[in-house]
């Protein structure tokens, strides 16, 4: 039995660790994959508060090193779903455990394009994130694909960093909001490709273009130092919808104190209700996602 469980060992969910050893609860971390989430796939971090220039790993890597020399307890094993109760069942690819209060720490992944070499490229030209890569591509020449806010958002931001930026859009117009498009379009530094899909990307080491199909058929290509990928997001929340309450895109609906519809249950990062997804944000999460257990724990008399 522990006092807390936390689903999830990325920013979010590591720094709830931190937090809730700090305060000397029993805490076991289930992770599905390797520590870290998302971030290790980014080879510079640019923006975290006092560590300009590290790694995704590096920085991941130091989190979990930290919650372990606290005394937290990792296993790499999928959670598959929890059974609600006065003590909570966790139930997971290798087995089940019990504990007194959840932390889901589940994330959320990038829709990809599908394209062949997609993998490959992620951190070698293609980003799923303009606020944390944009840096990288200044007086560059970079598109973004997508027609939502988010694509729009980056594209924005991207305008006042790059050359020149392409938004590649499958329809005529755009699903984001109205003044945000029209704010695109009144840059000069703003190409948008519409009616058209991306249908294979050109590289070597490094992405150096794409391939453009548009509706009627016709062919291009466009030579290109980043792609950033902004066709949605999913969180990773199916195996718990049966129990806490989600949005309709599937983020757990929790607000800033990450309290879920069941008591005992938290959500912290990137898989819940939230404006801003990054580490600063995770991180802050996982702290008061902790906060709120250990109160939780006290008030049930555990
Ligand atoms: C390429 C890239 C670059 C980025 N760069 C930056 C940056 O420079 N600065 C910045 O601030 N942000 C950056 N971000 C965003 C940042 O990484 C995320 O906001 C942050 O990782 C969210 O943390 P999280 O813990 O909520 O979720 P995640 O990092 O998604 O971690 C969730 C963890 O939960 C695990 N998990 C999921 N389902 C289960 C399950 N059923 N059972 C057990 N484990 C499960 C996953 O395997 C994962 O390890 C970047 C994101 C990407 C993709």
């Amino acid at each position: 039995m522990y006092d807390i469980i936390i689903i999830g060992a990325g920013p979010a969910g590591m720094t709830a660790a931190i937090y809730a050893r700090r305060a000397e609860k029993s805490v076991l971390v289930l992770e599905a994959r390797s520590y870290g989430g998302q971030i290790v796939s980014t080879p510079e971090i640019e923006n975290y508060p006092a560590a300009p220039h590290i790694s995704g790993f590096d920085f991941a890597t130091k989190v979990y090193e930290q919650a372990v020399e606290l005394g937290a307890e990792f296993r790499f094993e999928r959670v598959t779903g929890i059974t609600d109760g006065s003590v909570k069942t966790v139930t997971t690819s290798g087995g089940s455990y019990e504990g007194r209060a959840v932390i889901i720490a589940t994330g959320s992944e990038c829709r990809r394009l599908g394209l062949p070499g997609e993998d490959k490229l992620a951190g070698r030209g293609i980003s799923y994130c303009a606020t944390c890569d944009g840096g990288f591509f200044r007086k560059k020449d970079v598109a973004v694909v997508g027609g939502g806010n988010t694509a729009l958002e980056d594209a924005l931001y991207l305008s006042g960093l790059a050359r020149t930026v392409y938004v590649i859009h499958r329809r005529d117009s755009f699903r984001g909001d109205g003044a945000t498009a029209a704010r695109l379009r009144s840059k000069d530094n703003v190409k948008l490709v519409l009616n058209s899909r991306v249908t294979a990307l050109e590289y070597g080491d490094r992405l150096t273009g794409i391939e453009v199909t548009d509706n009627d058929g016709g062919v291009s290509s466009i030579p290109l130092d980043g792609l950033f990928i902004a066709v949605g997001r999913t969180p990773e929340n199916a195996p718990f919808a049966g129990l806490i309450e989600l949005d309709g895109a599937g983020y757990v609906s929790a607000s800033e104190n990450c309290r879920t519809s069941v008591p005992g249950i938290f959500a912290a990062g990137d898989n819940r209700t939230k404006e801003v997804r990054q580490l600063v944000t995770a991180a802050a999460d996982g702290a008061v996602a902790a906060g709120e257990a250990i109160k939780y724990l006290e008030g049930s008399g555990f």
